[in-house]
């Protein structure tokens, strides 16, 4: 399935009426059919085949930026990114791993297990040298969770110093859905690594895993780049040098990893759904060897700035956030190697954009400033969101708060919205209003245990201190219409990172349009609040980050 190709001069001409467009939007619930338009046109710009997918660090990726920077200059939105541009510079290290080169063997017992490339394994770029070769004993330590306010330690017994870690993802299911999402997260589980002196890391897929995300899946994508942020010194940041080597492995070859080992891996999986997983040493050694090319890239964030009214509360900036990239071209399905990425996130873009223009136009401004941010890597790592978190364009410690669009799942009529993580802030009684005021109904995560609130661009913002919120597509329908549950559901199963994601879905851009207004509205009553956002007492991240700098 191909998106529908439009013709550039149907498009200068959808983009010429969407910047005269200058009134501002009705305050009545009825649906805005110009907004809508709007949001359809930026949508069918962003997901076209000519931008090929938008992955960061391509020409199609490019044309998108370009693209944002001049519908901000269209809204009268001002730049705000380096030296009087839309653009903020994100320094990038791109790494591509290579087959040539590349093992991954046990020697156990006198016999050597040599695992196939791809199909049973795959080595991890490597950001910090172009070959690896790193022969060690290896000791499983369950999870690598150690909570200790929640009296887990998968570390209890055993010596890691100088070996190979052997892991599974996630963390305990009894853990609440906060602490287990921070516990699962890559960066926690390495730097726990790390500390007790792992060499070398073997994530083994669990058949859970593989039930939701297919190896297949994701081995066949093996030789796209991954990327870090690039430090002033050359060096990838949070690529943790200590571990020279790691290696992701098949659920169907978790059995040559454990093989002599006191457990096998059917009963190792039955004991990580049942949060009884034991660490042990495993006998003999592990080798794993591999190539990267390893080049820094470099990507743009958008950025532009309305300026709050009041000379105070001005210098104070509200974010918007919606991610610009995606995954570009890869391997082809049904003929189609274009992922055009049209609800992820063409769609929180144009949203985004639409909120802005609603923004400029109301009177008068909003107290606090208002940034659009289009954000550049979040399917590398939301690195643009970290760049910017980290780097602001604006005052350091001005930031009050984050919204934050990604993937508005809008397949199917909704009377409802779904804010993610608004809980844990005094962003809720804003949100509570706005969607009064909007006639939108608040639905609850309809996924609680996925913790999406730490998988999206607003978690290096949270991580930064920033309360956040992420604004979701509702699942409540509209009259009688079809589920938007199961459109969901089914999207995420059949389209989601697929080539199918394209403009041909028939997506609701008059829900789009009612989001929009949510947004604006929530920024205008944040913007005018007299106190910025807090993290509520007691809350998980607002303890664990709201430092106002990230916990290293
Ligand atoms: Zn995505």
């Amino acid at each position: 399935m191909r998106a529908v190709a439009m013709p550039a001069a149907a498009l200068m001409a959808l983009l010429a009426l969407a910047g005269c467009e200058r009134s501002p939007a009705p305050a009545s619930t009825t649906a805005d059919p110009a907004a809508a338009q709007r949001i359809e046109a930026d949508v069918r710009f962003l997901a076209d085949d000519k931008l090929e997918g938008r992955e960061t660090g391509t020409r199609g990726y490019d044309l998108a930026a370009d693209y944002v920077a001049k519908r901000y200059a269209q809204i009268g939105l001002q730049p705000a990114g380096d030296g009087g541009t839309f653009f903020q510079q994100v320094p990038l290290l791109k790494a591509t791993r290579e087959q040539a080169g590349a093992k991954f063997e046990i020697v156990r017992g006198g016999r050597t297990i040599a695992l196939r490339f791809k199909d049973q394994y795959l080595p991890s770029q490597n950001y910090n040298a172009a070959v690896h070769a790193l022969t060690a004993p290896a000791v499983f330590v369950g999870q690598g969770v150690h909570a200790p306010e929640l009296q887990h330690d998968d570390f209890a017994g055993v010596d890691l110093q100088g070996k190979i870690a052997v892991v599974f993802s996630g963390a305990p299911e009894r853990f609440d859905n906060d602490r287990r999402a921070f516990y699962a997260s890559s960066r926690e589980k390495l730097r726990a690594l790390v500390e007790r002196g792992a060499v070398g890391v073997v994530y083994v897929n669990t058949a859970e895993d593989e039930a939701r995300q297919p190896w297949s899946r994701s081995s066949e994508s093996w030789d796209k780049p991954g990327m870090r942020l690039r430090g002033a010194d050359g060096k990838g940041i949070d690529t943790f040098p200590q571990l020279q080597a790691i290696a992701y492995v098949a659920a169907s070859a978790a059995d040559l990893v454990f093989a002599d080992g006191p457990q096998t891996a059917a009963q190792l999986f039955d004991a990580a759904e049942a949060g009884t997983l034991k660490p042990f040493a495993l006998p003999g050694t592990i080798t794993l060897a591999g190539r990267t090319r390893i080049e820094p890239a470099q990507s743009r964030n958008v950025v532009a700035k309305l300026a709050g009214s009041d000379a105070k509360l001005g210098t104070e900036s509200i974010v918007y956030t919606a991610h610009l990239d995606h995954l570009g071209t890869g391997a082809p399905v049904k003929g189609d190697r274009i992922y055009n990425g049209a609800l992820d996130n063409a769609l929180g873009v144009s949203i985004m954009l639409e909120a802005a223009r609603e923004l400029a136009a109301t009177k008068p401004r909003p107290k606090r400033s208002l940034l659009f941010v289009a954000l550049t890597a979040e399917e590398k790592g939301l690195l643009g969101a970290e760049w910017f978190a980290t780097h602001p364009t604006a005052p350091n410690g001005a930031l009050v708060a984050n919204i934050n669009m990604d993937m508005p799942v809008l397949l199917a009529p909704t009377r409802d919205v779904v804010p993610i993580g608004v809980e844990h802030s005094t962003l809720q009684p804003a949100m509570a209003a706005a969607a009064k005021e909007t006639g939108v109904a608040l639905s609850p995560d309809p996924f609680p245990e996925e913790v999406v609130f730490v998988r999206s661009d607003q978690y290096a913002f949270i991580r930064a201190g920033i309360p956040a919120v992420y604004l979701d597509g509702g699942v409540a329908a509209a009259g009688k219409g079809p589920d938007p549950k199961a459109a969901l559901r089914d999207f995420l199963r059949n389209c989601y990172h697929q080539p199918c994601d394209d403009v041909s879905q028939p997506i609701q851009y008059g829900d789009a349009a009612r989001l929009a207004r949510l947004n604006a509205r929530i920024g205008v009553l944040v913007g005018d609040a007299r106190e910025r956002p807090r993290w509520n007492t007691g809350d998980f991240f607002g303890e664990k980050f709201a430092k106002g700098t990230p916990a290293q």
